[in-house]
């Protein structure tokens, strides 16, 4: 089944083809149980994930990634952005969540954990974080903003060589 992009005719900055078209030069197994990609213009969800989690910083979130264990769909939502490389960071973050939780297995995990612990360097101030947002920064990175790789070279070769497994058409601007 293809994945559902909902919503996001409420902005003008990406088509919902140039949406799917990013989604699809990813490997296959990265995104085939994403159901829906959603855009939430009110923030909605983020309002009601600081209030349940009882975290304010949930508010200042860019996307949700978020995974229903009984129907094992995986869900994305995109809140506002101003430009479109912000946009396509955040799409790729929260994809990156997704590929971490549902297509890595444990092996692959805690190489991860390792990693970090042996490599300083981020590709972001968000990926200093913790490993989720390292891994999700990094995976962005990876399609979309490479030049920022050279920070943080062996968790690029893990991306390259684990989890995309093959070279990633580049694209010089999506
Ligand atoms: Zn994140």
């Amino acid at each position: 089944m293809r994945v559902a992009i909902v919503n996001f005719s409420r902005q003008s900055l990406v088509s919902p083809h140039e949406i799917r078209a990013a989604v699809e030069r990813l490997p296959r197994e990265h995104y085939a149980k994403i159901k829906i990609i959603r855009y939430d213009p009110e923030r909605s969800l983020a309002l009601e994930m600081a209030y349940i989690n009882n975290n304010p910083e949930s508010l200042r979130a860019r996307g949700t990634y978020l995974h229903d264990w009984d129907s094992s769909d995986s869900v994305v939502v995109i809140y506002p952005f101003k430009t479109r490389d912000g946009f396509f960071h955040t799409l790729y973050h929260e994809i990156g969540h997704h590929v971490f939780f549902r297509v890595l297995d444990q092996g692959l995990r805690d190489e991860w954990f390792a990693l970090r612990r042996a490599e300083k360097g981020f590709v972001s101030k968000r990926a200093r974080k913790d490993a989720r947002e390292d891994f999700a920064e990094t995976y962005s990175c990876l399609c979309f903003r490479t030049h920022l790789l050279y920070h943080a070279p062996g968790k690029a070769d893990f991306m390259r060589r684990k989890v995309f497994r093959s070279v990633i058409a580049t694209r010089r601007y999506i």
